[in-house]
């Protein structure tokens, strides 16, 4: 159930120069955003990559459409999933806010989506300047290796639609 209290989380499918998804996470009013060019897996030994890129605002979550060409990331975007997540992280009992498991380079949080559910952790890789993280399923009971979730459920939650039919509306 989505109440207003609880984050929300959504993942963008983009075509722009090369397809990607863009993983995004609600947190201290902005959406926290990588993008992930295989896209989320169910499976927990698939590890994919996932880029950190600049915050969105959190009206962002609700667009669907084409980008116009010569602006930046033209190209056609559907909302591929969308729902509410809750953070996982915690030491020692203690809860590890968002903000400081985002510095820690370790997040977990448990997704409530339309296509995707159970735990997912983002683990960064890069040291410095870059931002390279790694997008996992961890071992639950919504975990499932023998899916294919992003072939399988290509279309728009909003709509229903294609990234085809979003291009060439
Ligand atoms: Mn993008």
């Amino acid at each position: 159930m989505m109440t207003d209290d609880e984050p929300i989380f959504v993942i963008q499918k983009h075509d722009a120069r090369t397809l990607h998804y863009d993983f995004r996470l609600e947190v201290d009013g902005v959406l926290k955003s990588w993008a992930v060019p295989k896209g989320p897996s169910t499976n927990p030994r698939e590890r994919r990559l996932a880029v950190a890129v600049e915050d969105h605002p959190l009206d962002y979550a609700n667009f669907e459409g084409r980008i116009p060409d010569g602006e930046y990331g033209a190209g056609a975007v559907l909302v591929w999933d969308r729902g509410t997540y809750r953070n996982l992280r915690a030491e020692d009992d203690e809860p590890v806010s968002m903000a400081e498991a985002l510095q820690d380079g370790h997040v977990a949080v448990w997704l409530e989506g339309e296509k995707l559910r159970g735990g997912y952790a983002l683990i960064r890789t890069g040291k410095g300047d870059d931002n390279r993280w790694l997008l996992i399923k961890m071992r639950d009971d919504e975990a499932d290796a023998d899916q294919d979730v992003t072939a399988a459920q290509p279309e728009s939650v909003l709509t229903g639609r294609t990234l085809e039919e979003i291009a060439h509306e």
